[in-house]
């Protein structure tokens, strides 16, 4: 279990703005699998990826990285497990403009004083298809290049979960299809643990398997989505239908 969330509650606000972003979520993250996460604009996606990735604190129920407990962790403990064990891939490729393609995906191992696995780094380059890239400035690669270089700075800690916040979302539609075929290459190639925001039935078509969520809650959810299996549940969930 790479991770998992029970009867994950998130409230924001109290009185007249209290909001329930969640509402008793449990779901399992399965290692080695890619899964991704749909829904309507506030139906808690993000709020589900934030407090799964120790970006937010939960007000009930538990969340879990493994086998540690986020709620049970200080500050500091937090910070660490996140540069430890968590990979991020954002909508904005947030690259350091002055450092090098090679330079940003090292980036976080060298700011944890980590020693890089080489022979690991050399299969992500690789499977990113970065390796004559290295040495350009994120200004000097295209938008799909850049992104790129973000999930292979993502891979790069060999962490035990990647979440991505609609990762294509910046790209054109070819270079939106690589970096999903790259995510799910590092799935199946590399045994990472993926998990995905999307409001593109094609998008999560890559992964294993899609949560649908409706006011803080799931759902439904499907194995092995086809791009019209996802369109054709979000019809019969018309409250999934992104507006
Ligand atoms: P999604 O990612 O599906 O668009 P969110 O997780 O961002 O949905 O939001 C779920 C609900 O929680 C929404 O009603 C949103 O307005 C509310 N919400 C999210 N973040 C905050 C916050 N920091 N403070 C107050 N309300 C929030």
């Amino acid at each position: 279990m790479a991770a998992r969330a029970t009867d994950l509650t998130k409230v924001y606000g109290q009185g007249e703005t209290r909001v329930v972003a969640l509402d008793g979520v449990s779901t399992e993250f399965r290692k080695g699998e890619f899964t991704a996460i749909m829904g309507p604009s506030g139906s808690g996606k993000s709020t589900l990826m934030h407090c799964m990735a120790g970006l937010d604190a939960v007000t009930a129920g538990s969340a879990r990285i493994g086998d540690t407990e986020l709620s049970a962790l200080r500050d500091k403990q937090l910070t660490r497990l996140r540069r430890d064990k968590v990979g991020f891939v954002f909508q904005a490729f947030n690259l350091l403009p002055t450092l090098t393609a090679a330079e940003n995906i090292t980036l976080p191992l060298d700011i944890a004083g980590r020693k890089a696995d080489e022979a690991w780094l050399e299969k992500v380059i690789k499977t990113v298809g970065l390796a004559d890239r290295l040495s350009h400035r994120p200004a000097e690669l295209s938008g799909g290049q850049q992104q790129r270089v973000a999930v292979a700075r993502a891979l790069a800690a060999r962490p035990e979960i990647i979440f991505a916040d609609e990762p294509t979302g910046n790209l054109d539609s070819r270079s939106g299809a690589e970096i999903l075929g790259f995510l799910r290459n590092s799935v199946r190639e590399l045994g990472q643990t993926v998990v995905m925001v999307t409001h593109d039935p094609v998008a999560a078509s890559y992964a294993d398997r899609v949560i649908f969520l409706a006011d803080g809650r799931i759902v439904d959810e499907l194995r092995s989505p086809t791009a019209e299996a996802v369109l054709e549940r979000m019809r019969r969930f018309p409250s999934t239908v992104h507006s």
